[in-house]
């Protein structure tokens, strides 16, 4: 039986056409981008074409553009950054950023070096502005925010400029984790009143281990990596040179045809809820599925059975993938932190499924008929 891949959000496959760029950086342009010969300048050059190219999609500087492993690196940089460079001893966030977020705030606010606010949340799992507005004007201390582009699970979307807007009034720095968005959505970083934002390759069919941390030129940051002067000085060590190569290819790609591939992707989303709601009985949508969310995200409750909590392994063994995220809270499953924060029923399960232009209506009619088995 073919696999069903509807776990996008998790990772995707690599684009035979990304992998076909990295193969000359795997094979015989080995040269170490530090290096003074020819090999080591053409290196070199494939890093800084990567840069610029990423820079142009995003619109924003070359210089503003650091590759690193990906986005937990990227989060924890720009996190730490702000405090301990950038004088943020107040950092504002959500119940429901990635771990590469809630770990690094949780861990500065355990040392003492933070004081640490949670935004509430709408009840559609959306960030109440009003609230972080309030935060912000009875903070007395320098303020990091850092709230998620979108959310890995329920797929909402924050406003970015008016999220922005509001740091800039109030002097805070604004990190957002953007990893679901950059090669997803268009972006223009120059009228962006954001201070850092993250990337990672292998959420837009490009390479594992390689992403992006933007920094805006009017953050000046110490290194954070010593040994060595790659990265202008701020990440030492040898260059994941087919990575970066990768990442930008993959990058590249997503662009040329956005308009299209959303389009297609967003109708594999409407049509999957559609069929969900005539032939399962009160199957529930978790966030804003049809407001501003991502369009690759669909989460998924369905009512708590014996049967349904067997879901993922049964969905598994029939060759589907597709993500956790359970309201559970016997103690012996804590299940998702974002689900636990959105939806309080304790009797449903849920499950993420997420999409990419290389899913078809046909699968989804197969997975549906499975749930059906399942539920
Ligand atoms: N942030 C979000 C929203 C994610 O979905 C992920 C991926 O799981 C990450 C951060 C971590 O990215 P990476 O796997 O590149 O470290």
């Amino acid at each position: 039986m073919q696999r069903i891949y509807f776990d996008n959000a998790a990772t995707t496959f690599l684009d035979a056409r990304v992998l076909e760029s990295m193969m000359p950086y795997l094979t015989e342009k080995f040269g170490n981008p530090s290096a003074i010969y020819s090999y080591g300048r053409e290196s070199r050059m494939a890093i800084e074409t990567a840069r610029k190219s990423v820079a142009k999609i995003l619109n924003a500087h070359p210089a503003e553009i650091f590759f690193t492993s990906g986005g937990t690196e990227s989060s924890n940089t720009a996190i730490n950054a702000a405090v301990k460079d950038l004088g943020c001893s107040h950092i504002i966030t959500s119940a429901l950023e990635h771990h590469a977020t809630l770990h690094t705030v949780e861990h500065l606010h355990q040392a003492g070096r933070v004081e640490l606010s949670y935004v509430k949340l709408l009840p559609d799992g959306h960030v109440d502005l009003k609230d972080l507005e309030q935060l912000l004007a009875n903070s007395r201390q320098k303020c990091l925010v850092t709230l998620m582009h979108a959310n890995n699970e329920i797929g909402n979307m924050l406003d970015l400029h008016s999220t922005g807007s509001l740091c800039k009034l109030y002097g805070a720095i604004f990190h957002s984790d953007t990893v679901q968005t950059v090669g997803h959505f268009p972006f223009d970083l120059r009228n962006t009143a954001v201070h850092f934002i993250t990337g990672s390759g292998h959420k837009f069919h490009g390479p594992k281990g390689a992403g992006l941390l933007y920094i805006n030129e009017n953050v000046k940051i110490q290194p954070y990596i010593l040994g060595g002067a790659q990265e202008r000085n701020m990440r030492a060590g040898t260059e994941n040179l087919y990575g970066i190569v990768g990442f930008a290819k993959a990058l590249e790609l997503a662009t040329v045809n956005y308009k299209e591939e959303r389009a297609y992707i967003m109708d594999l989303k409407i049509y999957m809820m559609d069929i969900l709601k005539k032939q399962i009985k009160n199957v529930c949508f978790n966030g804003d599925p049809l407001g501003r969310s991502l369009y690759t995200v669909l989460s998924v409750s369905f009512p708590k059975t014996e049967k349904s909590e067997m879901i993922l392994f049964n969905l598994d063994i029939n060759h589907i993938c597709a993500s956790g995220g359970s309201a559970c809270t016997s103690g012996v499953e804590q299940g998702s932190h974002v689900i636990r924060a959105v939806n309080s029923n304790p009797n449903q399960v849920t499950v993420r499924f997420s999409f990419s232009k290389y899913n078809s209506k046909e699968e989804i009619n197969i997975v549906v008929d499975k749930l059906n088995e399942f539920i």
